[in-house]
């Protein structure tokens, strides 16, 4: 495994820590900036974990803000759902903003930049104006309107936010240069007008910002000092940059762009459009299903904030792309659900077993404890009669050499239990294993040997009367491939899915997994980490599988 990374030693933090020394900024203040169009994923929480470690590490501070300059494609639930998730992860913003509280601030500076004469209305439609950007090995073409008076603009400007305007007929371009290489800086569009309510402004608005002319304004408000954002807007910059150049005051702290590499995992898909795509077409169930990267959905799955805090850190950060396994993801969520999680025995497979050397109608209480990682977590009791059920992969007809379980003849030990030995089997017409015979050595409670013979094998089990049924979803990686996006011409990523991410089961648990309450993690022994569904009723235990004990997925895999 990779070693943690050095608090001090990664990019951003060298550029944060050189910026203190020379009397820059005196501490930090970033910001997490969301757009409320989709749920939170695993790559969100990675930026989160990132802005938020910051201000841990400095004494900083650090803002949630919606980026919310698009009415058409954001909803209050995505809010409510973002600012759950930062919250669950373990973090506090010391003010929660929105973009579009900014609004008129916006519009004043869209104003002096018309009176100013860097920016001006373009009548031309969409297509006109992306085809005069040309390409970036020649010139663009520059729109009739660039030159009109400042006046004419800022009439046509005000009247397209008073409404007087259809949608699509003119636009606010800033003026800077349609000769740069950068396709950016060739007249980018400030404004555009969307008759469309907001969440938050509702009817007010009839005009709304563009990206690159809310964001850097925004953490210029806000008095961000470092605006961390992935490298694809690395080619943004300079346009961040010449905003902040119209209009920052030289007394008040200015936000530096820094670009670092996004999250990618094999085998998941982090796009929101596609994860919208495989919730509204029915793939998964819903934003939260336990198969998808979301953070609602990797929190039901039985994930801890502490191992995607875990995870995040590993991973580090980067300057180039990069793409991370999943198996790290997966070995963060065993590390703390291995301190955090009582152990109980289930059994997902049964196989019955007889002790025929034990009373009938007797049964007793057997100690066992919750977690031997945490002793705090005290121990329980589990019932032991003459009827078991045993895992029917734990027992072979014929087996090899070094199978410890049990097979004809052999001596096993039962978990917190007994030695038993396995004496008869029971075949049905087609040779199927129905049942085992076996005695038990009544010296041997809580499996110890007292006489020094050995048995390699433990394996666990449940009383057969005082077994509970319990609904276990089993998950597999929802795609089937490394990378879901790479399809060939004509293909779609769903082709990719895994027909079998979700198998339904009916496991048999001992009587005190009853009384686990939902949203609890939970180790069934030998089978891996599980959680309790937040869909469990009193009649039915719903409970997922977080992930196996060891990396069995090649395995899993193989059996294809
Ligand atoms: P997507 O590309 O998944 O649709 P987005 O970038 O459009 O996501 P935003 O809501 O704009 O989503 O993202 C909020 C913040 O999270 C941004 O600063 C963005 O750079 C960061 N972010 C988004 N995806 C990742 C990722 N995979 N890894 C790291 N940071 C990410
Ligand atoms: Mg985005």
């Amino acid at each position: 495994m990779k070693e943690s990374e050095n608090t001090s030693t990664n990019f951003i933090k060298q550029i944060i820590d050189s910026d203190i020394e020379s009397g820059k900024h005196e501490t930090t203040y970033t910001r997490f900036p969301p757009e409320p169009n989709g749920f939170l994923h695993i790559g969100h929480a990675k930026a989160i974990c990132l802005n938020f470690g910051i201000k841990a590490s400095y004494n900083g501070k650090c803002n949630l803000r919606f980026d919310d300059t698009n009415p058409v494609k954001e909803e209050d639930t995505y809010v409510e759902s973002i600012k759950k998730d930062v919250a669950w992860l373990g973090f506090e913003w010391n003010n929660l903003c929105y973009a579009s509280d900014y609004f008129d601030q916006l519009y004043q500076w869209a104003e002096m930049l018309i009176q100013k004469g860097k920016a001006y209305v373009d009548e031309q439609s969409g297509e006109d104006i992306s085809k005069q950007r040309t390409t970036p090995q020649e010139p663009g073409i520059e729109s009739p309107y660039r030159n009109r008076p400042q006046e004419e603009s800022l009439r046509l400007f005000r009247e397209m936010k008073e409404g007087k305007h259809k949608d699509g007929s003119m636009v606010l371009r800033a003026k800077i240069d349609m000769t740069s290489p950068n396709m950016h800086l060739r007249d980018p569009i400030m404004y555009r007008i969307l008759k469309k309510s907001h969440h938050r402004t509702g009817n007010k608005w009839k005009i709304y910002p563009n990206y690159d002319f809310a964001h850097g304004q925004s953490d210029y408000i806000e008095g961000i000092t470092h605006s961390l954002c992935t490298l694809e807007f690395e080619v943004h910059r300079p346009l961040y940059d010449w905003f902040l150049d119209q209009i920052a005051d030289p007394g008040k702290t200015r936000p530096r762009q820094i670009e670092f590499a996004r999250l990618n995992l094999t085998y998941t898909i982090m796009s929101k459009r596609k994860l919208l795509e495989l919730v509204e077409g029915k793939y998964v169930n819903g934003w939260d299903d336990p198969r998808i990267p979301t953070i609602s959905g990797l929190r039901r799955r039985g994930y801890t904030p502490a191992s995607i805090r875990l995870f995040s850190d590993r991973v580090g950060i980067a300057k180039r792309e990069n793409t991370i396994d999943v198996g790290l993801l997966e070995w963060a969520v065993r590390e703390d659900l291995n301190k955090i999680s009582q152990r109980r025995l289930a059994v997902m497979d049964p196989l019955k077993v007889v002790i025929t050397n034990y009373p009938e109608n007797k049964s007793e209480e057997l100690e066992a404890i919750n977690n031997p990682e945490d002793l705090s977590a005290g121990k329980r009791t589990m019932p032991f009669s003459r009827e078991l059920y045993i895992e029917q992969k734990d027992f072979m007809m014929d087996p090899p050499r070094k199978f410890y379980r049990l097979g004809p003849g052999r001596e096993v030990r039962l978990r917190y239990g007994y030695f038993i030995t396995c004496n008869d089997v029971i075949q049905d017409e087609n040779g199927n294993v129905k049942e085992l015979h076996c005695t038990y050595d009544p010296e041997t409670k809580g499996g110890k040997s007292p006489d020094g013979r050995k048995v390699k094998g433990t394996i666990h089990w449940v009383s057969k009367p005082h077994a509970v049924p319990v609904e276990i979803r089993l998950y597999d990686r929802l795609f089937s491939v490394e990378n879901p996006s790479d399809v060939p011409e004509g293909g779609d990523f769903k082709d990719n899915i895994n027909p079998d991410s979700l198998v339904v089961n009916t496991a048999l648990a001992e009587p005190s997994v009853k009384k686990i309450p939902p949203e609890t993690h939970i180790q069934f022994e030998r089978n891996g980490y599980f959680y309790v569904d937040p869909d469990t009723t009193d009649d039915n235990m719903v409970i997922n599988e977080t992930v196996p004990l060891r990396d069995s997925w090649s395995k899993k895999s193989k059996k294809k």
